[in-house]
């Protein structure tokens, strides 16, 4: 565990803690009251955004668990820190970048050393399986990524041709997000450590310390990956070196930190919290700009959540990324300035008039849950 990392995105050494969260081994599992408990946990959440409205100064804890979240908490006394029976983690944030993330932080190594664990107490079905076909909310959102991408492509000053399109799945689990590309016939590739690819995906690798292929593609996708991984400037300019050069990457993640991080009950899934500023200027950094971006509230295997994503394309009259080039081992492509506001207390905690509104969207979404709406 990294006791004083620089930000991931932007370079910078100087962070501000927000809160701290403790972790004790004796924390339970409960079945019983488990509705009661997170119904509880909800109003506490609410309280904290509408009426405390700032970091708290007392430590979170969530000393009631799922049986899945104490599966995920056991990470902590088993993996990242053996031996201790309580952990504390206090999150921070970048006043550069405004990139949040929590210390210790983990490392490549930890996370690799995370996901071998968790796969052990889960271990994956061995032969054919049946893959469960994804959940309406899904369908809806590879739809809405396909209709962005080919709009923006067709628009492209040098006149992308739509047909017969390379398309990279990064970290897609199986591809599902790649099923309307592969409808209309367009060759689909992905990379991640999901066994068993959709029928028509090539898969090339685990993840890009392990791809060998150097092939450029029209349109990659990066959706609810950069949030998990060690290294997500290394990450986003090895897929900048494998966009062509009129390609487009979509990369889409979580809004996390309005309300302060909410890692009582799961500290381990995510360790990085972007807001648009963060995402935008890791994009540039990487020799990219983006061309389209947006905050929407969707549906997310079975959760309504907030997400930011942004299509971006290779900068033009920027320089040329070769492929062979090891992703992290070379000087940032470009660096600039983050543009990013900074005033922490606004980021996190907006007006309770914002607040509301906010939560008025994300209510109005849950109650449609089940009839995907097909926005663009
Ligand atoms: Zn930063």
């Amino acid at each position: 565990m990294q006791e004083s990392p620089v930000c991931p995105i932007c370079g910078a050494s100087e962070w501000s803690s927000v809160e701290t969260f403790v972790y004790a081994r004796r924390d339970r599992p409960v079945r019983r009251l488990l509705p009661l408990v997170k119904r509880w946990q909800l109003l506490r959440w609410l309280a904290r955004v509408l009426l405390l409205a700032r970091p708290r100064r007392l430590t979170g804890r969530a000393r009631l668990l799922s049986p899945h979240e104490a599966r995920l908490r056991s990470v902590l006394y088993e993996v990242w820190f053996p031996g201790q029976n309580t952990v504390t983690l206090t999150t921070m944030y970048c006043g550069r970048c405004e990139f949040m993330t929590y210390l210790p932080r983990p490392s490549a190594e930890d996370i690799r050393a995370k996901y071998r664990y968790l796969s052990d107490l889960n271990p994956p079905a061995t032969g054919p399986v049946n893959t469960p076909s994804p959940a309406p909310a899904t369908v809806a959102r590879a739809e809405r990524v396909y209709r962005l991408c080919l709009k923006h492509l067709s628009t492209h000053p040098d006149g992308q041709s739509l047909s017969d399109l390379r398309v990279l799945d990064y970290g897609g689990g199986d591809g599902r997000l790649l099923q309307p590309f592969l409808r209309e016939g367009h060759r689909c590739f992905l990379i991640d450590y999901h066994p068993h690819p959709l029928p028509g995906v090539v898969k090339l690798a685990d993840d890009w310390t392990t791809c060998r292929d150097d092939r450029r593609y029209d349109v990659i996708i990066c959706s609810h990956v950069l949030e998990h991984v060690s290294d997500p400037g290394p990450t986003v300019e090895f897929l900048a070196r494998r966009l062509a050069r009129d390609g487009l990457l979509y990369v889409e993640v979580p809004q996390e930190i309005w309300g302060g991080l909410r890692l009582e009950a799961d500290p381990v899934t995510h360790v990085n919290f972007f807001t648009p500023c963060a995402l935008e200027y890791l994009l540039e950094r990487n020799g990219l700009e983006v061309v389209a971006s947006q905050t929407q509230v969707g549906d997310y295997e079975g959760a309504t959540s907030e997400v930011f994503w942004a299509l971006a394309a290779l900068r033009r009259g920027g320089p040329a990324l070769e492929i062979g080039a090891a992703p992290g081992e070379q000087d940032r492509l470009s660096e600039g300035v983050p543009h990013a506001g900074g005033d922490l207390r606004k980021l996190l905690y907006p007006s309770r008039r914002a607040t509301l509104a906010r939560l008025h969207r994300l209510s109005r979404r849950s109650v449609r849950r089940g009839k995907p709406k097909h926005d663009a």
